[in-house]
Protein backbone atom coordinates (compact mmCIF):
# COMPACT_ATOMS: atom_id res chain seq x y z
CA UNK A 1 0.00 0.00 0.00
CA UNK A 2 1.37 3.42 -1.01
CA UNK A 3 2.15 5.93 1.42
CA UNK A 4 -1.40 8.49 0.16
CA UNK A 5 -3.55 5.11 1.04
CA UNK A 6 -2.03 4.48 4.69
CA UNK A 7 -1.90 8.17 5.34
CA UNK A 8 -5.72 8.07 3.83
CA UNK A 9 -6.67 4.93 5.88
CA UNK A 10 -5.00 6.65 8.96
CA UNK A 11 -7.37 9.87 8.40
CA UNK A 12 -10.09 9.12 6.58
CA UNK A 13 -12.57 8.63 9.21
CA UNK A 14 -10.93 11.11 10.86
CA UNK A 15 -12.55 13.91 8.87
CA UNK A 16 -10.09 13.17 5.43
CA UNK A 17 -13.52 11.85 3.19
CA UNK A 18 -14.90 14.96 4.74
CA UNK A 19 -12.16 17.41 3.42
CA UNK A 20 -11.91 15.39 0.14
CA UNK A 21 -15.71 15.75 -0.20
CA UNK A 22 -15.16 19.57 0.51
CA UNK A 23 -12.72 20.07 -1.97
CA UNK A 24 -14.18 18.19 -4.77
CA UNK A 25 -17.57 19.37 -4.64
CA UNK A 26 -18.35 20.80 -7.95
CA UNK A 27 -16.64 17.60 -9.47
CA UNK A 28 -18.94 14.61 -10.05
CA UNK A 29 -17.66 11.16 -9.00
CA UNK A 30 -18.91 8.30 -11.08
CA UNK A 31 -18.98 5.07 -9.46
CA UNK A 32 -18.72 1.77 -11.23
CA UNK A 33 -20.14 -2.00 -10.15
CA UNK A 34 -20.61 -4.85 -11.97
CA UNK A 35 -21.90 -7.96 -10.21
CA UNK A 36 -24.04 -8.26 -7.05
CA UNK A 37 -24.52 -11.23 -5.29
CA UNK A 38 -25.56 -12.93 -1.90
CA UNK A 39 -23.87 -14.61 -0.24
CA UNK A 40 -20.74 -12.47 -1.53
CA UNK A 41 -18.51 -13.33 -3.32
CA UNK A 42 -14.64 -12.11 -4.44
CA UNK A 43 -14.70 -8.80 -6.01
CA UNK A 44 -18.87 -8.41 -6.64
CA UNK A 45 -20.94 -6.40 -4.21
CA UNK A 46 -23.14 -8.11 -2.05
CA UNK A 47 -26.87 -6.47 -0.73
CA UNK A 48 -25.08 -6.02 2.83
CA UNK A 49 -22.64 -3.54 1.81
CA UNK A 50 -24.40 -1.98 -1.38
CA UNK A 51 -27.16 -0.83 1.24
CA UNK A 52 -24.88 0.83 3.55
CA UNK A 53 -22.99 2.59 0.41
CA UNK A 54 -26.48 3.93 -1.14
CA UNK A 55 -27.37 5.17 2.33
CA UNK A 56 -24.38 7.17 2.94
CA UNK A 57 -24.34 8.35 -0.58
CA UNK A 58 -28.53 9.44 0.20
CA UNK A 59 -27.16 11.23 3.31
CA UNK A 60 -24.35 12.67 2.55
CA UNK A 61 -24.26 13.61 -2.02
CA UNK A 62 -26.74 14.49 -4.61
CA UNK A 63 -27.31 11.48 -6.50
CA UNK A 64 -28.36 11.76 -10.58
CA UNK A 65 -28.36 8.93 -12.99
CA UNK A 66 -25.79 9.53 -15.90
CA UNK A 67 -28.20 11.15 -18.11
CA UNK A 68 -29.18 13.37 -14.85
CA UNK A 69 -25.94 14.44 -14.52
CA UNK A 70 -25.85 15.64 -17.88
CA UNK A 71 -29.43 17.19 -18.31
CA UNK A 72 -28.76 18.59 -15.36
CA UNK A 73 -25.47 20.38 -16.65
CA UNK A 74 -27.41 21.21 -19.85
CA UNK A 75 -29.59 23.34 -17.73
CA UNK A 76 -27.65 25.12 -15.57
CA UNK A 77 -23.86 25.24 -17.53
CA UNK A 78 -22.03 24.02 -14.79
CA UNK A 79 -22.29 20.30 -12.89
CA UNK A 80 -24.40 20.32 -9.84
CA UNK A 81 -22.47 20.28 -6.12
CA UNK A 82 -21.60 16.71 -4.43
CA UNK A 83 -22.70 14.90 -7.58
CA UNK A 84 -22.32 11.09 -7.39
CA UNK A 85 -23.78 8.70 -9.53
CA UNK A 86 -24.07 5.16 -9.46
CA UNK A 87 -23.31 2.65 -12.85
CA UNK A 88 -23.22 -0.77 -13.28
CA UNK A 89 -22.43 -2.49 -16.59
CA UNK A 90 -23.82 -5.27 -18.51
CA UNK A 91 -27.42 -5.82 -17.54
CA UNK A 92 -26.80 -9.01 -15.57
CA UNK A 93 -29.94 -10.18 -13.97
CA UNK A 94 -28.40 -9.90 -10.07
CA UNK A 95 -29.06 -6.17 -10.43
CA UNK A 96 -32.57 -6.51 -10.65
CA UNK A 97 -32.37 -8.54 -8.02
CA UNK A 98 -30.24 -7.48 -5.40
CA UNK A 99 -29.10 -4.20 -6.48
CA UNK A 100 -32.65 -2.21 -7.80
CA UNK A 101 -34.93 -3.00 -4.43
CA UNK A 102 -32.13 -1.01 -2.45
CA UNK A 103 -32.00 2.04 -4.84
CA UNK A 104 -35.72 1.86 -5.06
CA UNK A 105 -36.09 1.90 -1.10
CA UNK A 106 -34.04 4.44 -0.38
CA UNK A 107 -35.10 6.66 -4.32
CA UNK A 108 -31.71 6.78 -5.74
CA UNK A 109 -31.08 6.74 -8.88
CA UNK A 110 -28.54 5.28 -11.01
CA UNK A 111 -27.49 4.18 -14.56
CA UNK A 112 -27.53 0.34 -16.05
CA UNK A 113 -25.98 -0.28 -19.32
CA UNK A 114 -26.64 -2.93 -21.21
CA UNK A 115 -25.78 -4.82 -23.99
CA UNK A 116 -28.38 -5.40 -26.33
CA UNK A 117 -27.96 -8.80 -27.73
CA UNK A 118 -27.17 -9.90 -24.04
CA UNK A 119 -30.99 -8.80 -23.29
CA UNK A 120 -31.90 -10.28 -26.14
CA UNK A 121 -30.10 -13.63 -24.98
CA UNK A 122 -28.95 -13.89 -28.94
CA UNK A 123 -25.45 -14.04 -27.23
CA UNK A 124 -23.42 -14.72 -23.83
CA UNK A 125 -20.90 -12.18 -22.67
CA UNK A 126 -17.73 -13.64 -24.10
CA UNK A 127 -15.72 -13.51 -20.85
CA UNK A 128 -18.30 -15.31 -19.31
CA UNK A 129 -17.58 -18.11 -21.83
CA UNK A 130 -14.58 -18.46 -20.41
CA UNK A 131 -15.45 -18.86 -16.50
CA UNK A 132 -17.61 -21.72 -17.99
CA UNK A 133 -14.90 -23.38 -19.31
CA UNK A 134 -12.98 -23.17 -16.23
CA UNK A 135 -15.26 -23.94 -14.26
CA UNK A 136 -16.41 -27.43 -16.46
CA UNK A 137 -12.49 -28.73 -16.00
CA UNK A 138 -10.41 -29.51 -13.31
CA UNK A 139 -7.34 -29.79 -15.35
CA UNK A 140 -5.79 -29.25 -18.71
CA UNK A 141 -4.17 -32.44 -20.18
CA UNK A 142 -2.22 -30.85 -22.06
CA UNK A 143 -0.67 -27.59 -23.21
CA UNK A 144 -3.27 -25.64 -25.12
CA UNK A 145 -1.62 -23.95 -28.90
CA UNK A 146 -4.03 -21.67 -30.91
CA UNK A 147 -1.72 -19.70 -32.98
CA UNK A 148 0.89 -17.85 -30.87
CA UNK A 149 -0.81 -18.28 -27.71
CA UNK A 150 0.34 -21.24 -25.12
CA UNK A 151 -1.32 -22.11 -21.86
CA UNK A 152 0.46 -25.11 -19.54
CA UNK A 153 -1.11 -28.02 -18.54
CA UNK A 154 -1.76 -28.75 -15.41
CA UNK A 155 -4.49 -28.86 -12.50
CA UNK A 156 -7.63 -26.24 -12.16
CA UNK A 157 -8.16 -25.32 -8.97
CA UNK A 158 -8.96 -22.87 -6.57
CA UNK A 159 -5.72 -21.35 -7.42
CA UNK A 160 -4.80 -21.39 -10.87
CA UNK A 161 -8.34 -20.87 -12.03
CA UNK A 162 -8.37 -17.37 -11.67
CA UNK A 163 -3.96 -17.38 -13.28
CA UNK A 164 -6.06 -19.28 -15.89
CA UNK A 165 -8.71 -16.95 -16.66
CA UNK A 166 -6.77 -13.74 -16.34
CA UNK A 167 -4.35 -15.27 -19.16
CA UNK A 168 -7.05 -16.01 -21.61
CA UNK A 169 -9.12 -13.24 -21.54
CA UNK A 170 -5.82 -10.88 -21.48
CA UNK A 171 -5.68 -12.86 -24.84
CA UNK A 172 -8.70 -12.78 -26.11
CA UNK A 173 -8.75 -9.13 -25.31
CA UNK A 174 -5.09 -8.15 -27.45
CA UNK A 175 -7.41 -10.20 -30.46
CA UNK A 176 -9.32 -8.24 -33.00
CA UNK A 177 -13.47 -9.11 -32.31
CA UNK A 178 -13.54 -11.70 -35.06
CA UNK A 179 -10.26 -13.74 -33.75
CA UNK A 180 -11.51 -13.52 -30.51
CA UNK A 181 -14.80 -15.63 -31.09
CA UNK A 182 -13.02 -17.92 -33.15
CA UNK A 183 -10.13 -18.55 -29.98
CA UNK A 184 -12.89 -18.83 -27.22
CA UNK A 185 -14.33 -21.57 -29.60
CA UNK A 186 -10.96 -23.39 -30.23
CA UNK A 187 -10.68 -23.57 -26.21
CA UNK A 188 -13.58 -24.93 -25.96
CA UNK A 189 -13.17 -27.47 -28.74
CA UNK A 190 -9.31 -28.47 -27.25
CA UNK A 191 -10.81 -29.00 -24.08
CA UNK A 192 -13.50 -31.15 -25.93
CA UNK A 193 -16.73 -28.69 -24.40
CA UNK A 194 -19.76 -27.48 -26.35
CA UNK A 195 -21.10 -24.27 -25.08
CA UNK A 196 -24.95 -24.79 -23.84
CA UNK A 197 -27.32 -23.32 -26.00
CA UNK A 198 -29.44 -21.29 -23.48
CA UNK A 199 -27.05 -18.99 -20.90
CA UNK A 200 -26.60 -20.76 -17.54
CA UNK A 201 -28.43 -19.09 -14.85
CA UNK A 202 -25.13 -17.65 -13.09
CA UNK A 203 -24.95 -15.53 -16.35
CA UNK A 204 -28.55 -14.83 -17.45
CA UNK A 205 -29.46 -11.31 -18.28
CA UNK A 206 -32.31 -9.10 -17.18
CA UNK A 207 -35.30 -8.99 -19.90
CA UNK A 208 -36.66 -6.27 -21.32
CA UNK A 209 -39.95 -5.73 -18.89
CA UNK A 210 -37.49 -5.52 -15.61
CA UNK A 211 -35.64 -3.06 -17.79
CA UNK A 212 -38.96 -1.43 -18.58
CA UNK A 213 -40.03 -1.28 -15.38
CA UNK A 214 -36.60 0.27 -13.56
CA UNK A 215 -36.36 2.96 -16.15
CA UNK A 216 -40.06 3.87 -14.97
CA UNK A 217 -38.76 3.76 -11.31
CA UNK A 218 -35.63 6.17 -11.75
CA UNK A 219 -33.02 3.59 -13.38
CA UNK A 220 -31.40 4.74 -16.71
CA UNK A 221 -30.70 2.35 -19.00
CA UNK A 222 -27.71 3.08 -21.09
CA UNK A 223 -26.02 1.87 -23.90
CA UNK A 224 -23.14 -0.85 -23.99
CA UNK A 225 -22.91 -1.87 -27.59
CA UNK A 226 -25.18 -5.07 -29.39
CA UNK A 227 -22.19 -7.44 -28.66
CA UNK A 228 -19.49 -6.18 -26.31
CA UNK A 229 -16.50 -6.21 -28.28
CA UNK A 230 -13.62 -3.70 -27.48
CA UNK A 231 -14.47 -1.20 -30.20
CA UNK A 232 -10.55 -0.43 -30.32
CA UNK A 233 -10.67 -3.98 -31.66
CA UNK A 234 -13.28 -3.66 -34.51
CA UNK A 235 -13.50 -1.59 -38.04
CA UNK A 236 -15.21 1.99 -37.77
CA UNK A 237 -18.53 0.92 -39.83
CA UNK A 238 -18.85 -2.32 -37.14
CA UNK A 239 -18.69 0.69 -34.35
CA UNK A 240 -20.75 2.40 -35.96
CA UNK A 241 -23.66 -0.75 -35.90
CA UNK A 242 -22.45 -1.53 -32.19
CA UNK A 243 -23.30 1.77 -30.85
CA UNK A 244 -26.04 2.77 -33.23
CA UNK A 245 -27.77 -0.80 -33.13
CA UNK A 246 -27.44 -0.76 -29.37
CA UNK A 247 -29.11 2.92 -29.42
CA UNK A 248 -31.65 1.67 -31.95
CA UNK A 249 -32.58 -1.60 -29.91
CA UNK A 250 -32.81 0.52 -26.76
CA UNK A 251 -34.94 3.26 -27.92
CA UNK A 252 -37.44 0.50 -29.60
CA UNK A 253 -37.69 -1.51 -26.92
CA UNK A 254 -38.06 1.33 -24.52
CA UNK A 255 -39.21 4.07 -25.76
CA UNK A 256 -37.18 7.05 -27.38
CA UNK A 257 -35.49 9.12 -24.59
CA UNK A 258 -31.84 10.72 -24.36
CA UNK A 259 -29.36 7.96 -22.47
CA UNK A 260 -25.54 7.81 -21.95
CA UNK A 261 -22.93 4.90 -23.14
CA UNK A 262 -20.62 2.54 -21.73
CA UNK A 263 -17.67 1.94 -24.12
CA UNK A 264 -17.15 -2.12 -23.43
CA UNK A 265 -14.06 -2.95 -21.65
CA UNK A 266 -13.44 0.54 -21.10
CA UNK A 267 -9.43 0.80 -20.96
CA UNK A 268 -7.18 3.47 -23.08
CA UNK A 269 -6.87 0.42 -25.35
CA UNK A 270 -10.35 -0.30 -26.55
CA UNK A 271 -10.55 3.70 -27.96
CA UNK A 272 -10.03 5.14 -30.79
CA UNK A 273 -10.03 8.67 -31.90
CA UNK A 274 -13.49 8.89 -33.48
CA UNK A 275 -15.24 6.51 -30.94
CA UNK A 276 -16.52 9.88 -29.07
CA UNK A 277 -17.59 11.66 -32.37
CA UNK A 278 -19.75 8.54 -33.08
CA UNK A 279 -21.09 8.06 -29.69
CA UNK A 280 -22.22 11.78 -29.86
CA UNK A 281 -23.55 11.33 -33.11
CA UNK A 282 -25.82 8.87 -32.10
CA UNK A 283 -27.42 11.12 -29.96
CA UNK A 284 -25.76 9.88 -26.19
CA UNK A 285 -25.74 12.84 -23.70
CA UNK A 286 -22.44 11.48 -22.18
CA UNK A 287 -19.99 8.54 -21.94
CA UNK A 288 -18.18 6.41 -19.27
CA UNK A 289 -15.07 4.71 -18.97
CA UNK A 290 -13.75 2.20 -16.76
CA UNK A 291 -10.52 3.82 -15.10
CA UNK A 292 -10.11 6.92 -13.03
CA UNK A 293 -7.64 9.70 -13.93
CA UNK A 294 -7.37 13.08 -13.55
CA UNK A 295 -9.52 14.12 -15.94
CA UNK A 296 -12.25 12.83 -14.14
CA UNK A 297 -15.80 14.13 -15.51
CA UNK A 298 -13.90 17.43 -17.95
CA UNK A 299 -14.83 15.45 -21.32
CA UNK A 300 -18.27 14.79 -21.18
CA UNK A 301 -17.89 11.33 -24.06
CA UNK A 302 -14.76 10.15 -22.02
CA UNK A 303 -15.82 11.02 -18.17
CA UNK A 304 -13.59 8.61 -15.63
CA UNK A 305 -15.37 6.29 -13.14
CA UNK A 306 -14.05 5.14 -9.93
CA UNK A 307 -13.95 1.45 -8.36
CA UNK A 308 -17.10 0.32 -6.27
CA UNK A 309 -17.94 -2.78 -4.55
CA UNK A 310 -17.53 -5.07 -1.34
CA UNK A 311 -14.81 -2.81 -0.05
CA UNK A 312 -15.47 0.00 1.92
CA UNK A 313 -12.44 1.51 1.72
CA UNK A 314 -12.37 1.68 -2.07
CA UNK A 315 -15.88 2.88 -2.02
CA UNK A 316 -15.11 5.78 0.42
CA UNK A 317 -11.79 6.98 -1.49
CA UNK A 318 -13.97 6.54 -4.93
CA UNK A 319 -16.93 8.14 -3.71
CA UNK A 320 -15.46 11.22 -1.15
CA UNK A 321 -12.78 12.46 -3.85
CA UNK A 322 -10.10 10.99 -2.22
CA UNK A 323 -8.93 8.68 -4.95
CA UNK A 324 -9.62 11.90 -7.94
CA UNK A 325 -7.77 14.49 -5.66
CA UNK A 326 -4.78 11.29 -5.20
CA UNK A 327 -4.70 11.69 -9.03
CA UNK A 328 -4.44 15.08 -9.48
CA UNK A 329 -1.72 15.24 -6.98
CA UNK A 330 0.13 12.88 -9.29
CA UNK A 331 -1.40 14.03 -12.24
CA UNK A 332 -2.54 10.68 -13.94
CA UNK A 333 -3.65 10.83 -17.25
CA UNK A 334 -4.38 7.42 -18.19
CA UNK A 335 -5.52 8.77 -21.97
CA UNK A 336 -6.40 11.91 -23.46
CA UNK A 337 -7.46 13.06 -26.73
CA UNK A 338 -5.81 15.63 -28.31
CA UNK A 339 -8.40 18.27 -27.58
CA UNK A 340 -9.05 16.81 -23.98
CA UNK A 341 -5.11 17.00 -22.92
CA UNK A 342 -4.96 20.72 -23.93
CA UNK A 343 -7.93 21.72 -22.26
CA UNK A 344 -6.33 19.72 -18.87
CA UNK A 345 -4.60 21.88 -17.14
CA UNK A 346 -3.71 20.78 -13.97
ZN1 LIG B 1 -19.18 -4.54 -19.94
Amino acid sequence: MGLFSKTIRTLGPWGGYQLARQICRTQPRILMYHRFSNPPVKDWASPKYFEQQVRHIKENYNSFSLVGLMQYKREHGHMPRHAVVITVDDGYRDFYHYAYPILRKYQVPATLFVTTGFIDRRLWLWPDKITWLLSQVDRIPEAIKIGSFRSGAGEVNFETRPLYWKQWIHHALSLPDVEKHFFIDQLASGLGKTFPDSIPPEFEPVNWLELSEMQDNGIEIGGHTVTHPSLGRVTKSQAREEIFGCRDALNARLGGRCRTFCYPNGQPSDFRDFLPGLVQEAGFLGAVTAFPDAFGTREPMLMRRHVSGDDMFQFFKSVSGVELIGLRLRKEVRMGLSGAVSGYAG
